[in-house]
């Protein structure tokens, strides 16, 4: 299986309850790393830029409501099939139909408003968005690549 670089954002709701640290231990007990990091508060055009494609949904201004309240924490994490592994931690994308012990359950999961959207973390769905992802955040020299594999590709 390939090493592979994958986006995570933790949204403004997981970050408003303090869960960062929560979050980072679960990936990082699976074998992800951490190869970048940054806290950021997305302006509307930013949020607008990168969910781009899911524009016109009738989801949508919620989506950039929600993504533009509050500060979020982006990584880039790398290690073996980390975009499909990182996808599966996360678990389905409204917390309530999530599984128990995917970071959108144990996180996002609110009994008192179980239809809530706001579902703690984002991850690219496949390689091409995972690279338009990372570079829409993160320049080249914020990525410290921490496997041997992608340091021989990069040079
Ligand atoms: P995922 O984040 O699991 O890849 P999508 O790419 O389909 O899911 O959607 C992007 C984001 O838009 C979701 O994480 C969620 O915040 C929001 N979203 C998606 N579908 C809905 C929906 N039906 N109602 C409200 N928000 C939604
Ligand atoms: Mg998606």
């Amino acid at each position: 299986m390939a090493i592979e670089q994958t986006l995570s954002i933790i949204k403004p709701d997981a970050v408003e309850k303090n869960r960062i640290g929560d979050i980072y231990s679960r990936l990082e007990k699976v074998g992800l790393r951490i190869v970048g990091a940054k806290m950021m508060h997305l302006t509307r055009q930013q949020a607008e830029r990168f969910y781009a494609i899911h524009r016109g949904r009738p989801y949508y201004k919620n989506l950039i409501n929600f993504m533009t309240s509050g500060p979020v924490m982006i990584q880039v994490l790398e290690g073996e099939n980390a975009i499909g592994h990182y996808r599966k931690l996360m678990g389905n994308t409204l917390p309530k139909e999530a599984a128990p012990g995917t970071i959108r359950r144990d996180f996002a999961f609110d009994p008192a408003d179980p239809e809530s959207h706001h579902n703690a973390v984002h991850g690219s769905d496949s390689a091409e968005t995972a690279r338009a992802e990372i570079d829409f955040f993160f320049r080249p020299d914020e990525i410290l690549s921490r496997s041997d594999e992608l340091c021989n590709i990069a040079g």
